[in-house]
């Protein structure tokens, strides 16, 4: 896909400050898979649509061949991005893809589905992310989506100050993204910025937002977010955007969406929004009706 170029940068007069830098809990998770759990359950509050983000790299295949062999979801949607890599995912529904290099999957686990994600390489790097967005009670029980978009259906586009966006969800400078969602309005770029280079872009004050550093160093607001620190955006009543600036090259990703306010029960790879639906979902995989097709 051919990068078009703006002519101007969407405008924000007044950035929001950082309230918060996290650093990643490393952990493994499937059949052994090591990765940095950097939104974790005791942020899903503060983040609320987002449940979860995993940051994912190495280049030791020990750390990640055994990948994620069968398990179940239900009550919200999994967006796995992979910056390098090839992953094969099969699931409950009858969907199969192959996640390549550069490339998002987009499952909407709904009512439930059963589904493995396994490396298709035994050398080289393997490094993404995969983030969990809330799907609204009314919504948790619907049918089960999926969609693959290789490196070149995703939209994108580039600033004049040479900054290349990857739009995968909601709307960026009027380009839309590989997906869009009405009640989470969620919002997830991918922003390679040049040394000296600023990028803005305009967020709803009530949104959630956060920013994740995964090459170089930015600013934001003044303050410095390192490399593989996530930097939680504060809600200034008053702030109509983020500033991203960048002294070197830099890579982050921005993701930023409206929050339900509804109550969260996580069990493991259920969120529901409340204990006896956990103990619903819970049955209905030992009894073999989550993921069945009628
Ligand atoms: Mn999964």
């Amino acid at each position: 896909m051919k990068t078009p170029l703006t002519t101007k940068s969407e405008s924000v007069h007044h950035p929001r400050s950082v309230e918060q830098l996290i650093v990643g809990k490393e952990t493994s998770d499937g059949a052994g898979v090591k990765l940095t759990r950097v939104l974790t359950q005791s942020l899903q509050r503060r983040l609320d649509p987002f449940l979860m983000l995993d940051a994912f790299g190495s280049d030791d295949p020990d750390d990640y061949i055994a990948g994620f062999p069968d398990h179940p979801h239900r009550g919200f949607e999994t967006i796995t991005y992979m910056l390098a890599g090839n992953m094969r995912h099969r699931d409950s529904a009858g969907h199969e893809g192959l996640l390549g290099n550069g490339g998002v999957q987009w499952m909407t686990a709904g009512s439930g589905v059963i589904h493995s994600e396994i490396p298709q390489q035994e050398a080289g790097v393997m490094e993404g992310f995969q983030l969990w967005l809330n799907l609204p009670a009314r919504d948790k029980m619907c049918a089960p989506w999926y969609r693959d978009f290789g490196a070149d259906d995703l939209p994108r586009y580039a600033t004049e100050a040479g900054v290349a966006v990857t739009v995968i969800a909601g709307t960026s400078q009027g380009v839309a993204g590989a997906v869009t969602r009405d009640t989470t309005a969620p919002l997830y770029l991918d922003i390679h910025l040049p040394a000296g280079a600023r990028f803005a872009q305009s967020l709803p004050a009530t949104h959630n937002a956060f920013v994740y550093v995964y090459r170089g160093e930015v600013g934001i607001g003044g303050v410095k977010v390192p490399t593989q620190r996530m930097a939680i955006l504060a809600n200034d009543a008053q702030a109509d955007g983020v500033v991203i600036e960048a002294a070197g090259d830099a890579k982050v990703l921005l993701v930023a969406g409206q929050p339900l306010n509804e109550s969260i029960e996580q069990y493991g790879p259920f969120v529901m929004n409340t204990r006896e639906e956990i103990n619903q979902a819970v049955a209905d995989y030992r009894e073999g009706r989550l993921g069945a097709t009628a």
